[in-house]
């Protein structure tokens, strides 16, 4: 090979990663996924270098009218599903798309009640994160164990006392849907606005096996769009808020969290969405199947599985406390050493996100790899040797890659087709000899 020797070292990196991670592994991250085949190869385009700041329309810089094309598609393609007056794609990630909708709907010095972390509240959502940043006050929304959700009585209670600009529902161990809707009865009578974080169950709302939080009354929903829905890292907002609102929400995207957008997301964002538009509700249908059955598998396992008594899930997600298995730093670590890729978690009752007492499991990426209800038996049993049997991870690391030799394509999206492919390519001067 023609390049220096310290560069192909380099991409051998990356390659062994690519073949670790999408052929040998049984990934369990619920944050992650992988987008189809047509998707990646048009993420490969000449936006990724580019530049609009502004809106559509209303631009500062030129060159950009296929841009404005794209954007307004995308734009419009995320209203339909989600039913929603306005939509920004812009924000380049879930993370970004908070952050601009807190700054966009709260004034300085402003109040935001949301979920600590231990109970689901994602960091940028508390004061380990953004909102200090950005100087925001936060309390926190109660959690009640018993039903594994929000205190719907208490935290009607801290709505009232606390009168907070922004209620953020939404979580990323998020294993029941919030209250919505009684939530935004109590945000409504004191003039708070209702954000949910749909981050983690986009791909669910989308291929409504999860309510809509628009529907359900809240006034905004932000969200990544990479993690159930399976497109690539991005992020934004839809709101069914007014005008002004909207306009607010605009103007923190952009000038205040954003100059360039990633552009080159947006094509590979749309091909998502249509494919979700036609494979979604059967992606998501058995997404929720497979976390069920995962859970059940593990309990019947002897896994102290979260929330048996409520039916452990109702998401992609599923939360085992490994206190007795060493806790989830060492868990996770056994299980990596196995060739499955979880991450460890808190649980509402930790008190150390350094030392959590869980581990966080999600199956929307096995299940886009093809597997279903008995496949997720076998990764319990893979998950039981590793941390009850005390097997030695290695060997359960070879078993794991021969079980996941069966699921080496993408479900639910579109394969390439030859001829767009070879322009695509074309297009960016690729060409292969
Ligand atoms: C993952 C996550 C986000 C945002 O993540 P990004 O990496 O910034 O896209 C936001 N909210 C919740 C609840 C999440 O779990």
């Amino acid at each position: 090979m023609r390049y220096p020797e310290d560069l192909v070292k380099a991409i051998e990196v990356v390659l062994e990663h690519n073949i670790w991670r999408r052929r040998q592994t049984i990934n369990l991250i619920a944050a992650e996924n992988v987008m189809s085949p047509l998707a990646e190869l048009v993420y490969l385009n000449d936006l990724m270098g580019r530049y609009a700041e502004g809106t559509v329309g209303k631009r500062y810089y030129r060159g950009v009218k296929y841009v404005d094309v794209l954007e307004e598609v995308l734009s419009r393609g995320f209203s339909e599903v989600l039913q929603a007056k306005y939509v920004d794609v812009r924000p380049i990630s879930g993370t970004i798309a908070n952050l601009a909708a807190f700054h966009g709907l709260a004034p300085e010095g402003g109040t935001i009640a949301s979920l600590p972390t231990r109970a689901g509240g994602h960091i940028s959502h508390n004061q380990v994160g953004g909102p200090k940043a950005l100087k925001f006050k936060v309390v926190e929304l109660p959690w009640d164990l018993e039903n594994f959700n929000i205190d719907v009585d208490k935290a009607r209670r801290v709505i009232e006392e606390s009168k907070p600009n922004v209620v953020v529902l939404g979580a990323s161990l998020y294993l029941f849907p919030h209250p919505i809707r009684e939530i935004s009865e109590a945000a409504r009578s004191v003039g708070s606005y209702v954000l949910h974080d749909s981050a983690h169950v986009f791909g669910l709302i989308v291929g409504k096996r999860f309510p809509n939080p628009l529907l359900e009354g809240a006034d905004v929903t932000t969200s990544s769009t990479h993690k159930t829905f399976p497109g690539p890292q991005g992020g934004l907002i839809a709101s069914n808020l007014g005008q002004e609102a909207n306009e607010s929400i605009s103007k923190a995207v952009f000038p205040a969290f954003t100059s360039n957008y990633h552009m080159h997301r947006y094509i590979a964002t749309y091909v998502t969405l249509v494919e979700m538009r036609e494979f979604g509700e059967q992606y998501a249908d058995q997404i929720v199947r497979n976390a069920k059955a995962l859970a059940e598998a593990l309990h019947a396992r002897g896994f102290n599985v979260v929330a048996d008594h409520l039916g452990f899930t109702k998401t992609h997600q599923v939360a085992v406390d490994v206190s007795k298995q060493g806790g989830g730093e060492l868990a996770s670590k056994l299980l990596e050493d196995a060739n499955i890729i979880t991450n460890k978690n808190m649980l509402p009752w930790d008190k150390s996100a350094v030392k959590p007492s869980g581990i966080r499991l999600g199956v929307q990426e096995v299940t886009r790899w093809g597997m279903r209800e008995g496949d997720m038996v076998e990764i319990a049993e893979f998950i039981k040797r590793v941390l009850i049997d005390g097997v030695e991870p290695k060997k359960v690391a070879e078993q794991v890659a021969e079980f996941r030799r069966q699921f080496l394509e993408v479900k639910y999206g579109y394969d390439i087709d030859r001829e767009i492919g070879l322009k695509i390519l074309d297009s960016v001067g690729i060409r292969l000899a």
